[in-house]
C-alpha cells in the first residue's frame, strides 16, 4: 500500500491515479461473507493471460512520471500460478507493487519470504474481528484468523510492511477498539478502516447508519494522535471533513495540517486518484463501483482513465448532484462514488453516509 503522503502530493488526479488495483484472479479458495470479488475456486477461462497482463502492465507505466502504485489483489492473488514472474515484470518497468493474499493454507512464511525476495512493498491482511470466533464469524471461514496473525507476525519479523483492513458494518463496529488493541501488539504500518457497501456478497452485511459512521470518525481521528499506526478510511471521505473540523477546532496551523496523514489521501476517491482493473480486463473507478468503463484488452488504460465519460464526470466534482454537487468540501472529499451508486443506482448523487450541509465549517485556505 503506498504512502500517501509520498505518492499523492503533486499528482493531478484527472490525468494520473495514484493507485491501480489489479484483480489478478478471481480464483480463492476462501469464500468470505462480504467478498467484492464474489470469488470462486477456479480461474474465470476468460481471465487475463500472462501475455495480455505483461501488456496490460505495460499500460500502467503510460500514465507516466510520477507512476502509479499498483496494488495486486484477488480473488487470491497467491492462486495466480505466474504470480511472481508478472511481480517481477511490474518492478522491472518500474512499478512498486504491493498485494493483499487470501487468509488461505497457501499464505506460508515462504510464500511471504518469497514477496519480499520479489521487491513487494507492502503487505494487507484482513482482520475483521477481534478474537478468531469474531473474525471467522464475519469472514465465514474457519482458521482464517489464525492464518492472518501467523503472517503479521511472520511479515514483522522479516521487515516487510503491513496494512491491516478492517470492514466497518453495523456487526463490526462494537469491536473496532478491541481490534485496534490488538494491532498494537503488530507492527503494523497502516491500519485502513474499510466502510462497508453493500455490493457483491457485502450485501449480506449492513452499512452503519450515518449517525454511527459520524461517530467512528471522530473515534478515528482521536485515535490517531496515540496510535503507533497511520490510520485511514476507505470508502467514508467524509473523514475528511471531520479531520479538518477536528484540527479547525483546535486552531491546528495550516503547515500541521498539510504534515497529517490524512492530508495526503484529499481529492481520492473513486475513479479519481484510484482505478481497478477486473481479472477480465474490465476498467472501473473502484474496485466497489460496478460500472464498466471500458477493457484494457482492447483499449488504453490511461485513455480510458482520462476520457471515459464516467471518469471525466468523477474528476469534476462540480457534476456531482445533491448536497456532494454543491459541497466546499466537494474538491478534498467528493463523497463515496461507490456508495452513492449502491443506493441510488447514480455514482454522481450524494454520499448517503455524510450528515454535512455543505457551508457550515469554516474552512481555512490550505
Ligand atoms: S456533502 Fe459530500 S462532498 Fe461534502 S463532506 Fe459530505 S460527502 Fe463530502
Amino acid at each position: 500500500m503506498p504512502s500517501h503522503r509520498n505518492h499523492g502530493i503533486g499528482r493531478d488526479y484527472s490525468r494520473s491515479p495514484m493507485i491501480v488495483y489489479w484483480e489478478m484472479t478471481q480464483a480463492c479458495a476462501l469464500s468470505c461473507k462480504h467478498c467484492r470479488a464474489e470469488a470462486i475456486p477456479s480461474p474465470h477461462p476468460m481471465e487475463l493471460t500472462h501475455l495480455e497482463s505483461k501488456e496490460f502492465l505495460q499500460q500502467i507505466v503510460e500514465f507516466g512520471d510520477p507512476l502509479p502504485h499498483l496494488i495486486l489483489t484477488g480473488g487470491d492473488p497467491l492462486s495466480r500460478h505466474d504470480l511472481y514472474e508478472l511481480i517481477d515484470h511490474a518492478c522491472g518497468l518500474g512499478l512498486q507493487v504491493s498485494i493483499t493474499p487470501s487468509a488461505t493454507p497457501a499464505l506460508t512464511a515462504d510464500a511471504l519470504d518469497s514477496l519480499k525476495r520479489h521487491r513487494i512493498q507492502s503487505l494487507g491482511l484482513s482482520i475483521d474481528g477481534s478474537t478468531a470466533q469474531r473474525h471467522d464469524a464475519i469472514r465465514a471461514v474457519p482458521g482464517c484468523f489464525e492464518r492472518t496473525v501467523a503472517a503479521a507476525q511472520h511479515a514483522g519479523r522479516i521487515g516487510l510492511p503491513i496494512q491491516v483492513n478492517t470492514l466497518v458494518s453495523a456487526e463490526t463496529a462494537d469491536d473496532l477498539p478491541a481490534i485496534y488493541q490488538l494491532l498494537t501488539t503488530f507492527p503494523v504500518m497502516r491500519w485502513s478502516l474499510f466502510f462497508l457497501i453493500s455490493v457483491g456478497r457485502g450485501k449480506a452485511l449492513r452499512e452503519v447508519s450515518p449517525e454511527r459512521g459520524e461517530e467512528l470518525m471522530n473515534w478515528v481521528f482521536d485515535l490517531t494522535a496515540a496510535a503507533p499506526f497511520a490510520i485511514k478510511t476507505t470508502e467514508a471521505p467524509s473523514y475528511r471533513r471531520i479531520a479538518m473540523n477536528r484540527m479547525i477546532a483546535s486552531h491546528t496551523s495550516s503547515a500541521e495540517m498539510k504534515s497529517s496523514s490524512v492530508y495526503g489521501g484529499f481529492q481520492v476517491r473513486d475513479g479519481h486518484g484510484i482505478v481497478f482493473v477486473s481479472h477480465l480486463g474490465k476498467v472501473y473507478p473502484s474496485g466497489f463501483l460496478p460500472l464498466s468503463c471500458g477493457d484494457v484488452r482492447s483499449s488504453s488504460l490511461v485513455e480510458i482513465y482520462r476520457d471515459s465519460p464516467l471518469f471525466r464526470a468523477l474528476h469534476a466534482p462540480k457534476q456531482f448532484q445533491g448536497k456532494c454537487g454543491i459541497c466546499d468540501l466537494g474538491q478534498i472529499c467528493g463523497g463515496s462514488r461507490a456508495r452513492a451508486f449502491a443506493h441510488t443506482g447514480n455514482p454522481l448523487a450524494s454520499d448517503p453516509l455524510c450528515l454535512y450541509e455543505p457551508g457550515d465549517l469554516a474552512r481555512p485556505a490550505l
